[in-house]
């Protein structure tokens, strides 16, 4: 994408844990939509002499999730402090995990159809850390003032880093998306972005590319070779709260560090944030480099061991991952992407959908037509056994309506009904055709095949 320079991005990924009681005290871990400052104690608020005891369940969700990045979980691990100023972490340190985080060295195998790439990113490390507290900014007695809510500090919070593998923010917004699906799938945590229980950091620089000599090495194909050294810079964006932004900084911050670098300039290494309002990167801080965190080990926890057999125990208790039964709705099902992807969009959904697709295959029921049925009808999986489900679909088999013309009638009245979804599906937005699927499905009382409805209305909509 970039002719003159090749890109490097690497992820930094936060995630909340849901687990019932914070990460170091027994307060309770919900800080969303309550009073503020009530579930705190000394712990959580860092007074003088109070001892912190970790969260056991944290620990091994955060093995699990370390496990399906397909990282090694290390037999020994501790937690280390972490010193920073800042008004929203009283104690003047975090408890984090440095030189020896619970899991590390592991991969994501990124495959997707649709962008066509298939590049396989390291995971570096998995590491425990607590949350801090959140600044609110407001006005009382019409003076700005910034308050602290510490409800978030001590919130079990998971911090997995990646190495710098990613080659484009389109994969960047990839990576992020399938973690937050595994992560979901493991249930751990909600990975609400909106609720900052999933928050996004990136770390991009820039290298020209270099061509070796040709007598020394044979150049490949496009003349270029490939560089392995990193570039003695990485600007950092910090404040990324959807997948879209994270792509548009990432985009944004390419142009700017190309341009610096084709003046001959090298770009600061900084924090900058993503701001939405200038749709543009905007410098933050000067980057802190390890050495000001002063890292050294947490003296008050006591370092954490792992056996084999524990280990083996985390291994087995890991769900079926995203990926393996997206393989099976595409290699025994014989499913089409778009299916795919709806239907592994939660775990619910997609347990479901794998139950009953396992039982129309055994009795010889139109697969794609069921997974249709499940795509475009969305039904409440949590109240409708899959036997229910499958008894209602072979009774309605009988008397459902795939001849066009009466079908016609319904999408042409359809696309006139909802006009937003149409005008989204066509700047790009494939998913809206659900809206207009599901407008005919309720014109023909749910007799329409929505398979073919689809079908008609791509025809249609092209
Ligand atoms: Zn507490
Ligand atoms: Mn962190």
């Amino acid at each position: 994408m970039n002719e003159l320079f090749k890109t490097f991005i690497g992820l930094e990924i936060h995630v909340e844990l849901r687990t019932l009681s914070k990460m170091f005290c027994g307060c309770i871990n919900n800080h969303f939509g309550v009073a503020p400052n009530t579930h705190t104690c000394p712990v959580c608020l860092g007074l003088p002499g109070a001892l912190p005891y970790p969260n056991k369940r944290a620990i091994e969700w955060t093995a699990l999730i370390g496990l399906a990045l397909n990282c090694k979980i290390n037999k020994n691990s501790k937690f280390d402090r972490k010193h920073y100023f800042y008004p929203d972490l009283p104690k003047g340190y975090q408890i984090s995990q440095y030189d020896e985080p619970l899991a590390s060295s592991g991969w994501l195998q990124m495959s997707n159809v649709k962008l066509q790439i298939t590049n396989k990113i390291k995971i570096r490390r998995v590491h425990l850390e607590e949350d801090t507290g959140k600044l609110v900014h407001k006005k009382v007695n019409s003076e700005n003032v910034t308050l602290v809510d510490f409800n978030r500090s001590g919130v079990p919070l998971v911090e997995i880093v990646t190495e710098p593998d990613i080659k484009t923010p389109a994969e960047a917004k990839e990576f992020a998306q399938k973690l937050q699906k595994i992560i979901r799938f493991l249930g751990v945590s909600d990975c609400d972005m909106e609720k900052g229980s999933m928050r996004l950091e990136a770390n991009i620089s820039l290298a020209p590319y270099t061509v070796h000599s040709p007598s020394r090495r044979p150049l490949r194909a496009g003349g270029r070779s490939q560089i392995t050294k990193l570039p003695d810079y990485k600007v950092e964006i910090k404040n990324i709260n959807s997948f879209r932004f994270l792509e548009k900084a990432i985009n944004y911050e390419i142009k700017r560090q190309s341009d610096l670098l084709s003046q001959g300039k090298t770009p600061n290494q900084e924090t900058r944030g993503w701001s939405e309002a200038k749709n543009a990167t905007v410098p933050q801080r000067f980057k802190e480099t390890e050495a000001d965190y002063r890292y050294f080990p947490e003296p008050d926890i006591p370092p954490i061991v792992f056996t084999n057999e524990e280990i083996k125990q985390f291994r087995n208790s890991i769900p079926l991952m995203p990926d393996e039964i997206e393989k099976r709705f595409r290699n025994i099902y014989k499913l089409p992407v778009h299916y795919i992807e709806v239907l592994t969009e939660n775990k619910g959904l997609a347990i479901f959908a794998e139950n009953a697709l396992k039982i129309a295959k055994k009795k010889g029921l139109p697969l794609d037509k069921l997974a249709g049925e499940i795509v475009n009808k969305p039904i409440d999986f949590t109240k409708v056994s899959v036997d229910a489900f499958i008894k209602k679909f072979k009774e309605k088999g009988s008397n459902i309506i795939t001849s066009s013309s009466e079908l016609e009638i319904w999408i042409t009245k359809s696309i006139e009904d909802t006009p937003n979804a149409v005008a989204d599906y066509k700047k790009g937005k494939t998913q809206a055709i659900s809206a207009i699927i599901g407008n005919v499905m309720k014109l023909s009382k749910g007799k329409a095949d929505p398979s073919v409805v689809r079908k008609l209305l791509e025809e249609k909509l092209r």
